[in-house]
């Protein structure tokens, strides 16, 4: 029962959330909007985070070079597999210890899942925030605002809060406020 109670409390606050985030940005969520709503699917759909491709600049070389020197994906991994190994545990223990049925289980760990991913999403943020600051540092202040400014012109805009639920890039405004101390956003 209190599976179902937390699975409805869910829907009701991505719906809160959705109706905020088509408010604030003036977009529609299409059909990606709806299947976020739904338990389970919300787990596999996918965020596009950009409606074209940005082109690669010195800055964007850099903060990938960025990543490579500092271990960035080697850490990321090692997570998601301590992730994993923790999501098999949990299943195990919900069917062998609680007598769950395995179709529970899974719905409990998508619960359960939901704090670890949000947590996810903040580690991945602090990785990209430390591969601005590599790169800022190699290309300067000049270069990191304009590529700013032309990664600002692809990306499909988030408000903060959803991001941070749903994507684990930070937005180019959140970037830019931290590397340039101000909002970049698109030259339009
Ligand atoms: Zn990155």
């Amino acid at each position: 029962m209190l599976l179902y109670i937390l699975l409805c409390l869910e829907i009701a606050v991505r719906i809160a959330i959705e109706v905020r985030e088509r408010r604030l940005t003036q977009l529609h969520g299409g059909v990606f909007a709806v299947l976020r709503l739904i338990p389970l699917v919300n787990d596999i759909v996918p965020l596009p985070e950009n409606s074209c491709d940005p082109p690669t600049s010195l800055f964007v070389e850099k903060h990938e070079e960025g990543h490579n020197a500092l271990h960035h994906a080697v850490l990321r991994n090692l997570m998601k597999v301590a992730f994993l190994l923790v999501a098999v545990w949990f299943l195990a223990a919900m069917v062998v210890r609680w007598n769950a049925s395995f179709f529970e289980a899974v719905l409990w760990l998508h619960l359960v899942a939901i704090p670890f991913k949000y947590f996810f999403n903040w580690y991945c943020w602090t990785q990209e925030y430390e591969a601005d600051a590599y790169a800022f540092k190699e290309v300067g202040q000049q270069k990191a605002k304009a590529a700013m400014h032309e990664l600002a012109e692809c990306e499909i805009p988030y408000s903060k809060l959803f991001a941070s639920i749903y994507r684990e890039h930070p937005t180019v405004a959140l970037r830019s406020q931290r590397i340039l101390k101000k909002v970049v956003g698109s030259r339009q």
